[in-house]
């Protein structure tokens, strides 16, 4: 058996946790990449650093870019 691969993820991609932060958003924007990923709360702005690990067992779908037509 293959191990999974590791997830990617992009700067300023948008993604979607299974539980809401406090405020009560869901959606994130990656921020910062490295061994821990930077995310920042799209409702109140707040910032935390997830390890990959911990972002890829809390993260339910990435979402698609924000487009403004
Ligand atoms: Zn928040």
């Amino acid at each position: 058996m293959l191990a999974k691969p590791p997830m990617e993820f992009a700067m300023g991609e948008r993604v979607r946790l299974r539980k809401p932060h406090p405020c009560g958003s869901y959606e994130w924007t990656v921020t910062r990449l490295g061994a821990d990923i930077g995310l920042k709360c799209e409702s109140c702005g707040r910032y935390v650093m997830l390890s990959r690990r911990e972002l890829e067992k809390r993260l339910k779908t990435k979402l698609p870019p924000l487009s403004h037509p």
